[in-house]
């Protein structure tokens, strides 16, 4: 049984924003072991089991795997998120938390990360980021040192949310790749479903 309506508001709100940027996210049972409580990555979307989910803020994170991971193999039935990745979804979670204006404690809540999280609230407070080098790899925010004199926000900003490219971009080609039609988030719609 799957569905798109959930009734934390919360659990709402975070759908939606992974909605708006291009990854889906369904409601459905999950009766099978997984990494986090009632959250699962099935062929490039997120799997929430309301009754089961213990931290909300983990949709974002698993959005973020998805979302920085190679487009050309984002919906394989098996998804393996690469080391260099993990960070990403990180870096990539917290800059969504930003984004809506909510606490990083929502994503970096004191049990995860083995017990770093408290460090990671302080160290991304103070701007000491991690995970950002993938993210720039892919054009997708840019460091603070190489943004001004390109004339880009840096990191928390996202110049793009989704991963659109399997190849490096080259720093000087980000603005190009970020100033065109190209940011728009890929939306896709499923009125019918
Ligand atoms: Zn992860």
């Amino acid at each position: 049984m799957k569905s798109t309506t959930f009734s934390d508001p919360l659990v709402t709100r975070l759908s939606t924003f992974v909605r708006s940027i291009g990854i889906e996210v369904q409601a459905c049972p999950i009766d099978w072991k997984t990494q986090f409580p009632g959250l699962e990555i099935r062929m490039g979307a997120v799997l929430v089991d309301e009754k089961n989910l213990i931290h909300p803020g983990n949709i974002l994170h698993e959005a973020g795997h998805i979302a920085v991971h190679d487009p050309a193999i984002r919906q394989s039935p098996k998804f393996q998120p690469t080391r260099g990745e993990e960070l990403g979804a990180l870096a990539w979670s917290y800059a969504a938390v930003v984004y809506l204006g909510l606490g990083s404690e929502l994503v970096f809540y004191p049990e995860s990360y083995h017990g770093w999280a408290t460090s990671l609230v302080e160290n991304f407070a103070e701007g000491r980021y991690l995970g950002v080098p993938l993210l720039q790899r892919y054009g997708m925010a840019i460091e603070t040192r190489f943004a001004a004199e390109r004339g880009l926000k840096p990191y928390p900003h996202m110049l793009r949310w989704l991963r659109w490219t399997s190849e490096p971009v080259p720093l000087n080609q980000i603005a190009m790749h970020s100033n065109s039609t190209l940011t728009t988030p890929q939306t896709r719609s499923a009125p019918n479903e």
